[in-house]
């Protein structure tokens, strides 16, 4: 039998897996990205010797989730940095938690009795909060949550798909310091407020991280995740074209035919993958081939909000954190944190992502540097870039003065990437960060599948089928494509 020629669009996580695969599956597949390098959102550019990422990464599964997966799959070895602690979470005035792999790791136990000591979390008024529970849930409806929440396989729990993360929590406690910490975990890992947020979403998500002790940075940067899916590609025989933008999808009486550049060349196919996103994917296909049901739907879905960053080029290493990773949390109530995303101000004080993938892997800077990045929640929406600018001063001041005061005088160069780049990158309109925002309504067994109505059409990547934090939830969407094509 003949090989079937596939063309994929695009090559973040999603894009470059599911090539990947089907190359490794015995197809003819031609890749097709727009950018002169590869990755998507998931990649990291060297400049004058630091390794820098395009956006501010960090992985929750690492190699024991998805990304293992499929470079186990096609014959390729990804190696990862596990740094023990694995994340300081940094509470504004209490100092910080250093979080480990294992939850019994002394590191993370003094860290966590000293943090309380300094006043974090209260003692939670456990009598008022298991009469809320009572009055909530019936004993039935408990012993089924806590049964399935201990299932070791961290299933996707699609019953609590339409439950938000907010109700959820708020109908078991009211305490201020783990409210505000579940809304800050809902927004680093899913990148939406946690009063739209899927509890399924959240919770696959959380179980898996800590079930897999996989949380940590690939070796070599972000863009070895794409790059070692490229490798066993191209060893598979797959093609690879940086720099060619696709301009259409070409349909004939219902089915993709294949694919037209922006230069003008035909490039049949039997199978059509995108990787552009499911708005984009109906402009280059032309909403007319769709049937109005789909394309009405696709309008409504909405995307997740956007991360921008600060990155420093520094000329002294960083010593104020012990992990590579800083999650710094501001004194905030739990639904003002990020009310400003919402309504355009700029806050007292911000929630931080920062990450120093140097520290993880110290072949990313120059010897004896660092390359630190600040990144915040912020809008998509490209006409809040003025917004953008003020949440990064604001970011830089937090950072220079209150976080690292020892990069005072060493930094050599700071860099600024927001939406604008964002979008830029993807070639979609808005600079959001995952893709399909993870809401109720949106998600689980209402995501959009890989299938569309066309034949021979699909989608891959954050907007179809997958589940899990933005790159793996990609890269799931991959292995759930591939599952219908192989
Ligand atoms: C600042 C920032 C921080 C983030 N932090 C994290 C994090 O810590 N952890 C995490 O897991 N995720 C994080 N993410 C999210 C993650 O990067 C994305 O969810 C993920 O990359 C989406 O993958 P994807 O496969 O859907 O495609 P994308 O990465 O969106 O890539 C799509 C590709 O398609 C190409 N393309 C589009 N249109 C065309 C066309 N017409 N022709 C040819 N090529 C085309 C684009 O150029 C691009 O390369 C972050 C993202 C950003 C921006």
């Amino acid at each position: 039998m003949d090989a079937r020629k596939v063309v994929v669009i695009g090559s973040g996580p999603g894009g470059s897996g599911i090539a990947a695969l089907l190359a490794h599956g015995g197809d003819k597949v031609t890749l097709l990205e727009k950018n002169g390098f590869l990755g998507g959102k998931c990649s990291a550019l060297e400049q004058d010797g630091y390794v820098v990422d395009t956006g501010v990464h960090m992985f929750g599964q690492g190699p024991n989730g998805p990304f293992g997966k499929i470079a186990s799959m096609v014959g390729e070895k990804l190696d990862w940095c596990l740094r023990e602690p694995m994340i300081d979470f940094y509470y504004s005035g209490k100092g910080p938690m250093h979080v480990t792999h294992n939850p019994l790791n002394p590191i993370f136990i003094k860290s966590f009795l000293n943090i309380n000591l300094r006043g974090w979390m209260k003692p939670p008024n456990l009598l008022k909060d298991m009469r809320r529970i009572f009055k909530n849930y019936t004993f039935k409806e408990l012993a089924n949550i806590i049964n399935k929440l201990s299932n070791p396989y961290t299933p996707y729990l699609t019953e609590f798909e339409d439950i938000t993360v907010k109700d959820f929590f708020a109908s078991i406690t009211d305490s201020r310091d783990f409210l505000r910490s579940m809304h800050a975990q809902t927004m680093i890992t899913m990148v939406i407020p946690w009063d739209n947020a899927s509890l399924a979403d959240f919770l696959y998500i959380q179980f898996g991280t800590v079930r897999n002790r996989g949380f940590g940075y690939p070796a070599g940067g972000s863009g070895e995740i794409p790059k070692t899916f490229l490798r066993g590609f191209e060893r598979n025989g797959g093609t690879i074209r940086t720099g060619t933008e696709v301009k259409t999808i070409d349909v004939e009486n219902g089915r993709a035919k294949g694919v037209t550049t922006m230069a003008g060349e035909f490039i049949p196919a039997d199978i059509v993958i995108s990787n552009a996103g499911i708005h984009r994917t109906i402009d280059l296909a032309g909403e007319k081939n769709f049937p109005t049901a789909y394309t009405t739907r696709a309008s409504r879905l909405k995307m997740s909000c956007a991360f921008i960053a600060t990155k420093y080029f520094l000329d002294t290493k960083v010593t104020s954190m012990m992990a590579p990773c800083m999650f710094h949390c501001p004194d905030l109530d739990a639904d003002e944190m990020f009310a400003y995303i919402e309504t355009g101000e700029i806050p007292k004080d911000l929630y931080l992502f920062v990450t120093v993938p140097s520290m993880s892997d110290p072949s990313l800077a120059p010897l004896g540097k660092d390359i630190l990045i600040v990144g915040v929640p912020a809008p998509s929406d490209l006409s809040r870039i003025p917004q953008c600018e003020g949440l990064l001063d604001l970011a830089e001041h937090i950072a220079e003065v209150r976080l690292f005061p020892e990069i005072k005088g060493h930094i050599i160069k700071k860099q600024r990437t927001h939406i604008a780049q964002t979008s830029g990158l993807t070639g979609r309109k808005t600079g959001e960060c995952i893709g399909l925002a993870q809401e109720v309504g949106q998600t689980g067994t209402k995501k959009p599948t890989p299938q569309t109505p066309i034949k021979g059409l699909y989608l891959v990547g954050s907007d179809a089928g997958g589940k899990g934090i933005g790159t793996e939830c990609a890269a799931d969407s991959a292995l759930y494509l591939y599952n219908i094509l192989k």
